[in-house]
């Protein structure tokens, strides 16, 4: 086992402290910098930095950065919701570490979705009821795994569909 602790650190974001929804720092006491490509090429991580190295996910509208020697949650509902993300990275560290002579480990992101395909299906009315500027904005931040088909209520259920469709091609569940 490569991963056997952490300790983890919760935390309201300093510039709004009124939010609702928690970050979450843990510090690991192994260090696991060796595994992750094995667990970037398992799971399919948005990002992989190499230097340092770092694998980025994102999900559900949280980014998970899983570092050598931390892993770091944003935008979770409770500290419920962090334990069980990382007692999920765990296993997955620590499956990739066991099984790396059978995996071909990977040094790049997974491909992501094109915004200017998730535009051309969007209503394209610019009519913010999205929380968003602009039905552009809403397309990148929908890219990024930011927001999700339901965040837009004019979108109807034919481009619904087929957004749908697009999107699941990157999807990324945790
Ligand atoms: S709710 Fe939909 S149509 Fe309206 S601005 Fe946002 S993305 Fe565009």
């Amino acid at each position: 086992m490569l991963l056997k602790s952490y300790s983890k650190k919760i935390f309201r974001p300093e510039c709004n402290p009124g939010f609702e929804s928690v970050h979450c720092i843990a510090h690991l006491d192994q260090y696991i910098s060796e595994v992750l490509p094995y667990l970037n090429a398992v799971l399919g991580g948005f990002d992989y930095l190499k230097d340092p190295p770092a694998v980025i996910f994102r999900s559900q509208g949280k980014l998970i950065t899983v570092h050598g020697d931390k892993i770091a949650i944003n935008a979770l509902r409770d500290e419920a919701e962090a334990d069980k993300i990382l007692e999920w990275l765990k296993r997955e560290v620590n499956d990739a570490w066991a099984n790396r002579e059978s995996i071909v480990p990977c040094y790049d992101g997974a491909p992501k979705p094109k915004v200017i395909e998730i535009l051309k299906l969007l209503p394209r009315t610019n009519c913010r009821e999205c929380g968003e500027p602009t039905c552009m904005v809403f397309a990148a931040r929908m890219a990024e795994g930011l927001k999700g088909l339901k965040d837009c209520p004019p979108l109807g259920a034919e481009n619904k569909l087929r957004l749908e469709e697009y999107m699941s091609q990157f999807k990324f569940e945790l």
